[in-house]
């Protein structure tokens, strides 16, 4: 559903991501992995149009995207989450998943945040979306806890709500397991699952940790230097030397030694 036809991006005179091209198939869970400063979030960022790339072509349901803005690409149903959560740290977590309303047509994401006040007092839709998200994420227990006092694997799980609460078909995951424990882990990947299988949701999924990516991932693409330099499942990649030697290591399990 997702195609990055060549897709390449310079900063300065730094090649960040050069001539890459994969697919994101419709209900698949595709990974992207590879060492810190192989182009990956570029990538992320020119698809969720946070700036265009110098070259190449994005497609999204055979739609040409390159270069659209993030709040198009919200209406055509592409979220993507950051690395760094942007959560609204003075809300409760259930007024942080009322400020992303789905489909609001007209109105660009940032304003569908800041109208939340407006989405409170619509129809009970809303409102029961909400109470669905956070049983789902198992964080009903939370809902009224302000969201600056999550830790960060809570803060993960209220992102992924967040996206759940758009009318996403495909949500791009920046390093989900990122600073996360492994109870908290164990939930975000059971949540990316069971998205995919029970709701249809099409994921791509940055992260380092080998067991996540195992776990949901085919294929997985593997990028170093900006170049793609292979893809296939979790178990053709560990055979593959170059990827090995560019990644993986000799730890083959658990957190990949380049972060
Ligand atoms: P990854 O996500 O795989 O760790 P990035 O895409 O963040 O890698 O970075 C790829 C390269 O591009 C790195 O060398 C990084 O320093 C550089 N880079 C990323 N974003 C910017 C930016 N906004 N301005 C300048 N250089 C950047
Ligand atoms: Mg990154």
């Amino acid at each position: 559903m997702i195609t990055i036809d060549n897709v390449s991006k310079a900063f300065g005179g730094l090649q960040a991501v050069q001539g890459v091209s994969f697919e994101v198939t419709q209900g698949s869970i595709t990974g992207l992995i590879g060492p810190n400063g192989a182009g990956k979030s570029t990538l992320f960022n020119m698809v969720a149009g946070l700036f265009p790339p110098d070259t190449g072509r994005i497609t999204l349901d055979g739609t040409d995207i390159t270069g659209l803005p993030p709040h198009k690409l919200f209406h055509m149903g592409l979220v993507r989450t950051f690395q760094i959560p942007h959560e609204f740290s003075r809300m409760t977590v259930r007024e942080n998943l009322m400020v992303v309303p789905p489909g609001q047509s007209g109105e660009n994401l940032f304003n569908a945040w800041l109208r939340w006040g407006r989405v409170r007092r619509e129809d009970g839709r809303v409102l029961d979306r909400v109470e669905e998200v956070l049983a789902f994420l198992q964080i009903d227990h939370l809902a009224d806890e302000l969201a600056g006092n999550l830790s960060g694997g809570q803060k993960k799980l209220l992102d992924l709500g967040r996206a759940m609460m758009t009318d996403a078909k495909a949500v791009l995951l920046d390093e989900p397991g990122a600073g996360v424990n492994r109870t908290l882990l164990g939930k975000i990947r059971e949540a990316i699952q069971r998205l995919n299988t029970e709701q249809g949701y099409t994921f791509c999924v940055i992260e380092h940790d080998m067991d996540l990516i195992s776990a949901l991932c085919e294929p997985v693409y593997v990028m170093a230097n900006g170049a793609l330099i292979a893809s296939g499942t979790m178990d053709e990649l560990r055979q593959n030397e170059q990827v090995r030697e560019a990644y993986l290591g000799g730890g083959m399990s658990g957190q990949a030694g380049a972060q």
